[in-house]
């Protein structure tokens, strides 16, 4: 629920109403307002009973239910929109488009910085790279782990860029947050909820995406799991899911990124690569997530796409990768426009 304090309430009315709302059993989770204090609380106690306590206390102004399942990251907690900071200087949320390409799998580390120069020179902010790869078959290329991590790193060093790497266990979570500076969870791992409860805890942002077969809703309940586990900054990603169509890898479900900006607070990037399938096709996707307001896009780039141990086929070329960038140019700028309008 969320408890609206009167615009002139005392430090010592709000202890009270907090007071008031824990002997519910509920769980203070924000307290913010510029104008008047806005508290969020969170929990299974009796809502109606504890609301109607609430509203006859003089300080409140208003005290009304949350009605989605998804607590914390719906926009009826809270309508600002979230900026996620990673590495100290990448805002995901912000007025500023944020392109994340790389690599799918880290394979060596001539490879790997050679895509993070190509990355950086096509002007993304975040290299990717996976370490710990989840493949569906268990004879292929499973990841080089920690030494991918190292070269990730290493790529980071050299260009500055930041790291998105996926981890796939929550045993991995120290290990791979030491590393890296977004944590991404795989589509097959989106409902991994022991995964998502470490990562609650792992003090890095979190990159969660949409799982193969996952509706919205799951999709939302996933974040609230990072989010009430303790870790507020989290980024969704559509990528995809399966339906009856076989041209393309998955169905790109586009229109998924502008009802989660209507639905949830949280940024919201797009995946072009795993949504399709087809380098080809992942240009004009990108133009249609900057057209339908997404705060950033993960693209899948190779210094040569023939010899990638993984996802060759949707993985740009240098000069694909570099003229995309160049052409989604216009987009992006308009798109910043709009955003500066909107702030
Ligand atoms: C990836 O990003 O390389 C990946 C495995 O993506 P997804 O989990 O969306 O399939
Ligand atoms: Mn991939």
């Amino acid at each position: 629920m969320i408890i609206s304090m009167k615009k002139h309430a005392t430090q010592q009315e709000i202890n009270g109403v907090v007071e008031v709302i824990q002997q519910f059993g509920y769980r203070i989770h924000e307290i913010e307002g510029e104008e008047r204090v806005v508290i969020g609380a969170i929990g299974t106690g009796d809502t109606s009973v504890c609301l109607q306590t609430l509203e006859s206390m003089d300080s409140v102004e208003k005290a009304v239910p949350i009605s989605v399942p998804y607590k914390f990251v719906s926009r009826e907690f809270k309508n600002r929109r979230t900026t996620v900071t990673a590495a100290g200087n990448v805002h995901i949320g912000n007025s500023k488009f944020v392109v994340m390409a790389g690599p799918c799998s880290v394979e060596s580390e001539q490879q790997i910085l050679k895509s993070a120069e190509l990355a950086a020179k096509g002007g993304a902010q975040v290299l990717r790279g996976g370490a710990f790869k989840p493949r569906t078959s268990p004879y292929d290329f499973q990841g080089m782990a920690e030494e991918g991590l190292k070269l990730l790193a290493k790529a980071r060093e050299q260009t500055g860029l930041a790291i998105v790497t996926e981890v796939m266990s929550d045993a991995d979570v120290a290990l791979v947050a030491a590393y890296a500076d977004i944590m991404q969870v795989g589509a097959r791992n989106m409902q991994n909820f022991a995964l998502l409860k470490a990562l609650g805890k792992c003090g890095k942002p979190v990159l969660l995406k949409r799982g193969l077969s996952s509706t919205i809703r799951e999709l939302l309940m996933s974040a609230e799991y990072i989010v009430a586990h303790g870790n507020n900054d989290v980024i969704l990603c559509e990528r995809g899911i399966r339906t009856f169509e076989t041209a393309t890898r998955n169905t790109c479900d586009i229109a998924a990124v502008a009802v989660l900006r209507e639905l949830t607070h949280l940024p919201v990037i797009l995946d072009p690569s795993h949504a399709t399938g087809k380098r080809s096709l992942v240009p004009p996707l990108c133009k249609a997530g900057v057209a339908i307001g997404a705060d950033g896009l993960i693209v899948e780039i190779h210094p040569n796409p023939q010899k990638a141990v993984s996802d060759g086929a949707q993985s740009l070329d240098p000069a694909l990768w570099l003229k995309m960038m160049e052409d989604l140019g216009p987009y992006i700028a308009l798109w910043q426009k709009d955003k500066a309008q909107a702030v």
